[in-house]
């Protein structure tokens, strides 16, 4: 029996990957829905290929050009955020959530209410919401997988069945680009240089949040919220290799880790195959050749963006939420030149002091907590572009 699929955020890096391990095994999965923002050109190619029946576009106005090179396809087209809903809500038993940032969080809440397998590559809406999304998906029976490398390191590594028996969690970071920098260094850094990740290829986003190490901040809470430890023995390690993806420690002292290249269709594959595995084209890990692993404490005063994940942490209700919000606002700036380097982290620091909303109840109350935060975030940048 084939499995039907749906990848939110098709033409990214991550359903690039997604995409890449279900066309090689056309015999165990189907193809239901695609969504993209506004790629039309990729959204057909991947759709004709795949066989899709549904293709959405996020940027409503691009609708009529989807339908016309859609036109002589079985695919049936849709645009606009509604219709990426639709698509999230078409019935796939298996859902790869990669869309980038809280973009994200409306689609995942649909995905989640089918009650099937709904694997998180996007974190950002587990940052702003995750105890939301964790109770839904609970009353929904759904089975939430995370394809975050580290977290699917955590997840294979980790004895749900004895929580009280783990220690600690140590997430690894590679620490980006400017790992070896001075502050002052980092002060005049280019947009280039900030997406050029020494390990991972990556969307520009995400590649930035490893710039600032805000990346590991995002995964520190969403480790919070997927595992059942208290955040002070979420630890994190810098480890520049790579290979060791994360690693769990148990009371009698023994750390497990996973390790592998550092590609995501390891970890990819691990939630499309789950319990299972399955084989992949990823090329195997040449210990002798990798020859030594490096370890390291982070750094806090270099990259405040960790404190501020940590302290949003501990404070929990809204903070997530609104240091996700300010972050996202701040590196849009910074991609299009706006704002300087530094400044990423001095906005969300800003936009925290300015703005301390209370605790979300339901999804609707993130959404307006996510929208507020922006324009907070944007009045305080206005202190940063000259
Ligand atoms: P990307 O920028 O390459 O792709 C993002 C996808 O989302 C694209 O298909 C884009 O069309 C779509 N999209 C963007 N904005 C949208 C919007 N407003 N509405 C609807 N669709 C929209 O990003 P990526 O690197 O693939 O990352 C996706 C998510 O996975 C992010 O949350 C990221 O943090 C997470 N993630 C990525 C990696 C990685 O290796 N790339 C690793 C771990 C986690
Ligand atoms: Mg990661």
């Amino acid at each position: 029996m084939k499995r039907t699929v749906t990848i939110l955020g098709a033409t990214g890096s991550i359903g690039t990957s997604t995409l890449d391990l279900i066309e090689r095994a056309p015999d165990q999965f189907d193809v239901l829905a695609l969504t993209a923002k506004s790629d039309v050109r990729k959204l057909t190619e991947i759709a004709r290929r795949t066989n899709a029946k549904l293709a959405v576009i996020a940027d409503e106005s691009r609708l009529p050009e989807l339908r016309e090179a859609l036109a002589d396809t079985n695919t049936r087209v849709g645009g606009g955020p509604a219709a990426v809903l639709e698509a999230a809500s078409a019935g796939a038993e298996w859902t790869m959530a990669a869309i980038v940032g809280c973009a994200g969080l409306e689609p995942v809440m649909a995905a989640v209410e089918q009650g099937g397998t709904v694997v998180l590559a996007n974190k950002e809406p587990l940052v702003s919401a995750g105890e939301l999304i964790l109770e839904a998906a609970a009353r929904h029976g759904a089975t939430i997988l995370p394809a975050d490398s580290e977290h699917n390191a955590i997840f294979q590594c980790f004895d749900f069945a004895r929580p009280e028996r783990v220690r600690r969690i140590v997430l690894t970071a590679s620490g980006g680009p400017f790992r070896d920098m001075s502050r002052a260094e980092m002060a005049n850094v280019s947009v280039e240089q900030a997406v050029a990740h020494p390990v991972w290829s990556m969307g520009a986003k995400i590649s930035i949040d490893s710039a600032t190490l805000m990346n590991k901040g995002l995964e520190l809470i969403e480790a919070a919220r997927l595992f059942p430890v208290d955040s002070d023995r979420i630890e994190i390690i810098l480890h520049r290799q790579s290979v060791i993806h994360s690693l769990v420690e148990y009371v009698d002292g023994s750390m497990l880790a996973q390790l592998g290249s550092p590609d995501m269709r390891t970890p990819i594959a691990y939630t499309l195959a789950w319990p299972d595995r399955m084989a992949t084209p990823v090329a195997p890990l040449d210990l002798a050749a990798v020859g030594r692993l490096d370890f390291a404490a982070p750094d806090p005063e270099r990259f405040p963006a960790l404190r501020l994940a940590r302290e949003a942490l501990d404070a929990s209700g809204a903070r997530p939420a609104v240091l996700n919000a300010a972050n996202e606002v701040a590196v849009a700036a910074f991609l299009d030149r706006r704002i300087a380097f530094l400044d990423i982290a001095a906005i969300v620091e800003e936009t925290m002091e300015r703005y301390d909303p209370q605790a979300p109840i339901v999804i609707e109350d993130v959404i307006a907590i996510d929208r507020e935060a922006r324009h907070k975030a944007a009045e305080a940048m206005k202190v940063f572009v000259d």
